[in-house]
């Protein structure tokens, strides 16, 4: 691959425009982009552990954005659906490049979709960096999780998560979000999951909820 401008969206070097990469996406943008998709992965986790989930609906109507959502409960399923989608979608093009085990199709729990896809993900950025479609899938991801932000930002901005805290193993450990931070720390005993954690971070919370439902 050449020389091309990095396709992460917003990428600015000191003159405004993107840096020039044979990657794809510079090095820093490569980081926020694996930010990206942990980021995604904990929002799907916050919907759909904290909000109330009505019964089993179509998946067709979540595609339709002009729709207006009545009750937090359809806002929350049908936006957990969409991250799902997302996800599947993105480990299904680049495993279809890399010529991999296609991931679980849409019929497969949401669950089971949304963990083999941080699984796959997490560990080829750069390949996904260098795809064609990597641009537009970092788009994608960010556009949803810059709505979902400011959605559930605005509302409940800390988050319990379902998982004990590593330092004291109460389970008080808390997102928090809001248009400018994305933290996890410890209501209990103040400890903070450090970024360069999140990724391990992610894979327990995400074990954690498929235990619970092969336990339910
Ligand atoms: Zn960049
Ligand atoms: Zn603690």
């Amino acid at each position: 691959m050449g020389i091309s401008p990095c396709k992460y969206p917003g990428c600015r070097d000191s003159n405004g425009e993107p840096y020039l990469t044979s990657l794809g996406m510079c090095e820093p943008c490569q980081r926020r982009f694996t930010r990206l998709l942990g980021w995604l992965v904990m929002d799907w986790v916050n919907i759909t552990t904290e909000m109330p989930t009505p019964a089993r609906r179509a998946r067709e109507i979540l595609a339709d954005p002009t729709r207006v959502y009545g009750h937090p409960a359809e806002w929350a399923s049908d936006t957990a659906a969409e991250i799902a989608t997302v996800l599947n979608g993105t480990h299904d093009t680049l495993a279809d490049l890399l010529g991999d085990t296609p991931p679980p199709h849409p019929g497969i729990a949401e669950r089971l979709r949304v963990r083999a896809a941080w699984y796959y993900l997490e560990c080829r950025i750069p390949q996904l960096a260098a795809a064609d479609f990597g641009g537009d899938m970092a788009v994608e991801m960010k556009d949803l999780h810059g709505k979902i932000r400011s959605s559930l930002g605005l509302t409940r901005p800390r988050k319990l998560l379902p998982t004990p805290c590593p330092s004291c193993e109460l389970r008080t450990l808390f997102r928090t979000l809001d248009a400018h931070c994305d933290s996890i720390d410890c209501g209990n005993c103040g400890h903070v999951i450090r970024e360069e954690h999140y990724p391990f971070y992610t894979r327990v919370v995400l074990d954690t909820l498929l235990e619970q439902s092969v336990a339910a």
